[in-house]
């Protein structure tokens, strides 16, 4: 049989993104489509700033104009009506890729099944499956997480949330995305709060942490602050964890494979932000499949991870100052300049302003021994 045109490993946020243009622009290349968890249920809520809309824009889950940023000694609010902050449930954005999946009769989902193995052939790769069956494709688009042991200046994004519902769930238009505890851990923790409507509000502890935090006195800290604010009755709908990689990926060379998603590098490190830049690279990966180029991997200027290198090795300044320069941050740059960078989509004068808001003297010295490290 004649090999796929492209076989895509793992149907996360990077192919469902990414199939979803192709099947929509009537792509004409046969795909497969191979994941080992038949169904993850709503496993994950995606946000951030979108710079421009998506395939699955309409199905936002709810977009705020407001949020804070706070520790022990200040607090700051901003937002923006023109750039707000989006939240999309991981199961929406499947139920748009599995319509737009399901109406090509020319591809193939393989749930259930995970790659084994993987051998080069003339025209492509022959993958063998854990079920022992074969995909003859002529490119591989690969998205299984990354093995990584991180090092200073790098960390761990780890994170337990939960999403109640009960009566009067505090303010519902303002998001707070960092609430900080100066406690004594490294190297940062704060709360993360979505007020999703006046009923229900998604709680997240998360810590940037040289090595991942213990889920279960994560979880304590959720129940703690929920405790805090007197909704201990409310009804826990749902739960979602992980640790993420804050830290670039080293980069992969297999002729006809491109790494995609966090394995390719979308993940922005100082952030742990990565489905709006998922979004722009499957804009440019489409485009080019459709004109008949190869899939791209995904890109970022190495400035930028440099940059990101050091503002982490400034946060191992200790967590009072770590809080410190996030605050600073937010109230000194404008808030859309502030999305656009964070969202790794900053435009020069962006880079300028979040350059010229941090200490001067700590972030020179961050520089050094970031730059030292590395050489
Ligand atoms: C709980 C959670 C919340 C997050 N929240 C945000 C957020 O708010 N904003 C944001 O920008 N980013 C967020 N992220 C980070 C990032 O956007 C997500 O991890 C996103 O899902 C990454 O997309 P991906 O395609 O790279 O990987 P995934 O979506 O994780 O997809 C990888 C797929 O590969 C499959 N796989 C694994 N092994 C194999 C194998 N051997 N064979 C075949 N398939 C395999 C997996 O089952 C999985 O479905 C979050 C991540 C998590 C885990």
């Amino acid at each position: 049989m004649k090999p796929f045109d492209l076989a895509f490993i793992g149907l996360g946020a990077a192919a469902m993104s990414l199939v979803t243009r192709l099947a929509d622009s009537r792509y004409s290349g046969r795909v497969a489509l191979i994941e080992p968890v038949p169904d993850p249920g709503d496993d994950r809520t995606w946000c951030g700033w979108p710079m421009n809309d998506h395939p699955f824009s309409h199905r936002a889950t709810r977009r705020w104009s407001q949020w804070a940023v706070s520790n022990a000694r200040d607090e700051v609010t901003a937002g923006s009506r023109e750039m707000p902050y989006e939240m999309l449930r991981s199961s929406d954005v499947r139920s748009v890729a599995m319509a737009a999946i399901a109406g090509r009769d020319d591809w193939v989902l393989l749930a259930g099944r995970a790659l084994a193995d993987a051998r080069k052939t003339e025209d492509g790769w022959r993958l063998t499956l854990d079920d022992q069956s074969e995909v003859e494709a002529l490119w591989v688009l690969d998205a299984r997480p990354p093995k990584l042991n991180l090092s200073r200046p790098w960390v761990w994004q780890s994170f337990v949330g939960a999403e109640i519902s009960g009566p009067r769930m505090g303010d519902p238009d303002q998001v707070r995305l960092m609430d900080f505890v100066d406690d004594a851990q490294p190297v940062a923790s704060f709360f993360y709060e979505l007020p999703i409507d006046p009923r229900r509000r998604l709680i997240e502890f998360t810590r940037f942490t040289p090595t991942p935090a213990d889920p279960a006195e994560m979880r304590e800290q959720v129940d703690g602050l929920i405790r805090r604010r007197g909704w201990q009755n409310a009804r826990v709908i749902r739960t979602e964890q992980s640790h993420l990689p804050m830290a670039p990926i080293p980069g992969y060379d297999r002729d006809q494979w491109v790494r995609i998603g966090t394995a390719g590098g979308s993940m922005r490190p100082a952030t742990g932000y990565a489905f709006h830049a998922i979004q722009h690279w499957a804009d440019g990966a489409a485009a080019a499949l459709l004109e008949g180029r190869s899939p791209p991997a995904p890109t970022r200027p190495g400035w930028l991870d440099w940059l990101d290198g050091v503002f982490l090795e400034s946060l191992w300044a200790g967590p009072a100052t770590a809080s410190d320069q996030f605050v600073q941050l937010f109230r000194r740059v404008p808030p859309d300049a502030l999305s656009r960078f964070l969202m790794a989509r900053g435009r020069p004068l962006d880079t300028l302003k979040v350059l010229n808001s941090l200490p001067v003297a700590p972030m020179l010295a961050a520089a050094w021994r970031h730059t030292r490290r590395r050489s």
